[in-house]
């Protein structure tokens, strides 16, 4: 097996038994980088320095024979929304082309702290906006099964970078669902805590309330790794959660057997591919095989969630983007004669169609005389659907959906009608408004194999039944191949 091929498992044994070393292991990436990623685009900044360091600490405590941490010389990918000091943070967007940090993101750090390896940073849609990657303003990224696709988004970079051997995991960021779409597009595993559980300090906000950090990785035993490291308390983030860490590895061999799963009708309604909803059934068919109960459920407030989504959105992303007026950050434009000029030209040139379009759909849904009618009508419709799931979760363990209503679709098919392309995001942005965690895996693939996703949600602070579950269809799936 080629290193890039390697799980975190296999390349943190490879480094123990020093069969490898860290610095070997990032080597191989970059070439694999070199050779791939000019016809995928999944990174927009490599840094071998950092890289290389680290490495180096990490070879030296395996020279030393002493114990090594859980992702000792694990090679991963970061999302350009993650701050890291001295590596340029763009968020995707030309106003932060030159923006350097003082200081990391506590899941960087958490990572590092670990062993892992930062090789660089993907690229994403623009502020984490979109859900195809092509809002990046610097260029799109191209689904390694398929370069004509989208890698969906908005952390394309990261589950493209995971998907064709770049890094053996990555982080991304999880709004309304940018984590499990675009893994779902590339057939990786992608998890999205509950609200709180990772801290976002250093994470560019977008939407504060939704904005979460969770891994992209090859396996659910992986993402199980992963979301151990960087999860837990962190006083720089008063709204990450002082809820007590499980061990998520040692969770996954729980069996499964006598689970209730729901399966809600309101996930399965018009606008579902046939080849989706086909993939999704034969998986639920395999998760009763493996002992479950599927339980049928409602979610009525479903049909509103999008645009209570794009409401609560856009809402806290005009008052977040308001930093970004060329003087306390982003580019400054040259040339003005005027104070208001100088504000004015210097958030034109640094954003892009969508970043304007939603700040100025956001501005307008909190201007006094509509704030009671846009913005706290859909708070209330958020307590509806996070009520939704508090009745559903009585009666069930976890939730099975498709992660998308489509496979990966084609560059450019839906770039021109955002309200189609906000639809991509149906099943995943209400996860994100009741703050429960999803896992997407892969559960099959399309006649023109174009992966396809199952997504299953859970209890808040309850990533552990997930990632079971996950981990015994993922079993389940390598047992049949293997037969
Ligand atoms: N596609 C959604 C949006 O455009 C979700 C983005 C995200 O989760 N960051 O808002």
């Amino acid at each position: 097996m080629e290193a890039t091929q390697f799980t975190i498992d296999a390349a943190r044994s490879a480094v123990v038994e020093r069969k490898t070393s860290a610095l070997a292991l990032a080597e191989a990436h970059y070439e694999r980088i070199k050779r791939e990623d000019g016809q995928i685009g999944a990174y927009l900044t490599l840094c071998r320095e950092r890289a290389v360091a680290q490495a180096d600490i990490i070879d030296r405590m395996a020279a030393d024979g002493k114990p090594l941490p859980p992702l000792a010389g694990v090679p991963v990918a970061v999302k350009d929304v993650m701050s890291t000091r001295g590596v340029r943070t763009t968020a995707g967007s030309k106003s932060l082309d030159k923006y350097i940090p003082p200081y990391d993101c506590t899941a960087v750090a958490r990572l590092e702290a670990a062993g892992a390896v930062v090789l660089g940073k993907t690229n994403c849609d623009e502020f984490a906006m979109g859900s195809s990657n092509e809002n990046s303003a610097y260029h799109p990224v191209r689904n390694p099964r398929d370069l004509n696709r989208v890698p969906g988004g908005s952390s394309g970079g990261s589950a493209a970078a995971v998907a064709a051997d770049m890094a053996i995991a990555a982080l991304g960021s999880d709004t309304g669902g940018s984590i499990r779409q675009p893994a779902s597009f590339c057939g990786v595993v992608g998890l999205t805590p509950t609200y709180g559980r990772v801290s976002r300090y250093g994470l560019i906000a977008f939407a504060s309330s939704l904005d979460h950090i969770g891994p992209l990785t090859k396996t659910v035993k992986d993402a199980a790794t992963v979301l151990g490291v960087i999860s837990g308390r962190d006083p720089m983030d008063a709204t990450s959660a002082d809820v007590p860490v499980p061990d998520y590895v040692a969770a996954l061999e729980k069996p499964i057997h006598g689970m209730k799963l729901g399966i809600a009708k309101e996930y399965f309604a018009e606008g579902l591919d046939t080849e989706v909803r086909q993939a999704i059934d034969r998986a639920i068919g395999k998760l009763k095989e493996l002992g479950c109960e599927i339980v049928p459920i409602s979610l009525p407030h479903t049909p509103y969630a999008v645009p209570t989504y794009y409401l609560i959105a856009t809402a806290e992303a005009s008052a977040n983007l308001a930093r970004y007026d060329g003087v306390r950050y982003s580019r400054r434009a040259r040339n003005v004669k005027t104070l208001s000029e100088m504000y004015r030209r210097s958030r034109d040139e640094g954003f892009g169609a969508e970043v304007k379009r939603r700040i100025m759909l956001g501005t307008y849904a909190l201007s006094a005389g509509y704030y009671d009618a846009y913005y706290l009508k859909a708070q209330k419709v958020r307590t509806l659907l996070t009520r939704d799931f508090e009745v559903a979760f009585r009666k069930v363990d976890a939730i099975l959906t498709p992660t998308s209503p489509t496979p990966a679709f084609r560059l450019g098919e839906k770039s021109n009608d955002p309200l189609s392309m906000y639809l991509a995001d149906i099943y995943t942005v209400t996860a994100d408004l009741a703050g429960i965690p999803g896992i997407s895996i892969p559960c099959g693939e399309t006649q023109e194999k174009l992966p396809i996703g199952l997504q299953i949600l859970g209890k808040h602070f309850d990533e552990s039944t997930i990632l079971r579950i996950a981990h015994a269809f993922e079993q389940g799936q390598r047992r049949a191949e293997g037969s």
